[in-house]
């Protein structure tokens, strides 16, 4: 019987394994769609465990694409639409090239900022994988089987494809890898180790300390960088609300210029470390204060004070099956904060889930605007950060949408 380390270090390879789609259904693959649904699958040759490495063949049985198999109605993602051995050298080459587009963008480098997303899955030909660096510890999400096997690998080849950057490798995959796998995946280093559970990292100059243990996601809402830079250019002198604030990014900003920012989380742990950022940047300013509370029912109560408030709240649609409540949810927030703001007032307001679309969420604000009966202008319509790329080919991946408004 091999051990566990040698075990995680193969490649997952069956080369028998083979999945035939059916007639028609190979547009979306030769369109480089990283996805096969399980319901276009014709035949299977060999009996892939989940995870194993599958190569997918038209009906005239010409060869399409090689992933990762999955038992799931998203049957295999795809890492590759050229036939490849997928070994150590071809995913030290994708790490590799995901590193130098960070390289290329003025993300990996920066002398003021040193948090960054390496690997954001089907945007750098890796569905499954996430990788985000916090200083010199990179934190490694498998959000499928196939990474799940070979982490080690992944976590051996950071250090090298950083040119060193990356020191320490922690994996926090307990919560992401398909739960009836039964992988029996437990959180923790795979390279470096000495660590410990926080970091304190550099964004745009302003410190934040980051929990990767116990931290939301990897541990810090990383996409939102470029979003918080513009705001800063809206806070002079304003009495900024920052709704969902977690641990206070929008607020340090903020803190700035703003007259005063209040963060509001209905985490206490992401509040008092909110308290803690601020401090790390301002001292001990009376001009921030963070609650602790329910964001519908601290709205639901405030008064008509603030003239910039951040709407960030969780994804409120996960699946498809929750889209109307989710719409229902972003224009139930947003009528009372459009309702609420000061006249002159700006609305940082976004939705993170997958399954809105950019259209669907226009409407939702258009439509909470429309009911408060305000004049409402946009002033920027943003999105994901570079490190965040969106593949052309997955319009999925184009998760976080965000709406910059002037209420009169
Ligand atoms: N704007 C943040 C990220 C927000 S993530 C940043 O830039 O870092 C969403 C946050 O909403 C989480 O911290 C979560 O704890 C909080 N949250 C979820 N439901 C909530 C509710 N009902 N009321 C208040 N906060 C809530």
């Amino acid at each position: 019987m091999l051990s566990t380390e040698k075990k995680v270090n193969l490649i997952h390879k069956v080369t028998s394994a083979r999945i035939t789609l059916k007639i028609g259904k190979d547009q979306s693959v030769r369109r480089f769609h990283p996805w096969i649904f399980s319901g276009a699958i014709a035949s299977r040759k060999g009996s892939p465990a989940e995870g194993d490495v599958v190569e997918v063949y038209a009906s005239d049985d010409t060869y399409l694409a090689t992933g990762h198999w999955s038992p799931g109605s998203i049957a295999v993602r795809i890492f590759s639409f050229t036939k490849c051995d997928p070994d150590r050298e071809f995913f030290r080459k994708r790490l590799a090239d995901a590193m130098q587009y960070r390289v290329n963008t003025g993300i990996a480098g920066s002398s003021d900022t040193d948090v960054w997303r390496l690997v954001h899955g089907e945007g750098d030909g890796l569905p499954g994988l996430i990788v985000d660096i916090y200083g010199s510890v990179a934190v490694m999400q498998a959000h499928t089987a196939g990474f799940w096997h070979i982490r080690e690998m992944i976590a051996g080849l950071l250090p090298e494809i950083t040119g060193g950057i990356v020191t320490s490798v922690y994996n926090k995959s307990e919560g992401t890898v398909p739960f009836m796998a039964k992988l029996g995946p437990v959180n923790g280093f795979l390279t470096g180790g000495d660590a410990g559970s926080s970091a304190i990292v550099k964004e745009n100059g302003y410190k934040f300390r980051v929990d990767w243990e116990k931290g939301q996601k990897t541990g810090f809402f990383i996409d939102q960088r470029d979003s918080r830079s513009l705001l800063r250019q809206y806070s002079q002198g304003r009495n900024v609300l920052n709704m969902f604030g977690y641990t206070g990014g929008f607020s340090v900003y903020a803190m700035s210029n703003a007259a005063l920012v209040h963060t509001v989380d209905s985490s206490a742990s992401a509040t008092a470390m909110a308290n803690e950022n601020v401090s790390m940047n301002f001292g001990s300013d009376p001009r921030h204060k963070a609650f602790p509370t329910d964001a519908f029912s601290f709205m639901a109560e405030m008064k008509n004070d603030y003239d910039l408030i951040v709407l960030d709240p969780p994804a409120f649609a996960k699946h498809q099956s929750a889209l109307d409540k989710a719409l229902q949810g972003y224009r139930r927030l947003n009528a009372i904060a459009i309702q609420k703001i000061k006249p002159g007032g700006i609305l940082f307001t976004f939705s993170c889930s997958q399954v809105v679309s950019r259209d669907d969420f226009r409407r939702s604000v258009f439509v909470a605007a429309a009911n408060t009966g305000r004049n409402v202008r946009i002033l920027h319509q943003t999105g994901q950060p570079p490190d965040h790329p969106v593949n052309i080919y997955h319009p999925e991946s184009e998760y976080l949408k965000g709406l910059v408004l002037y209420v009169e």
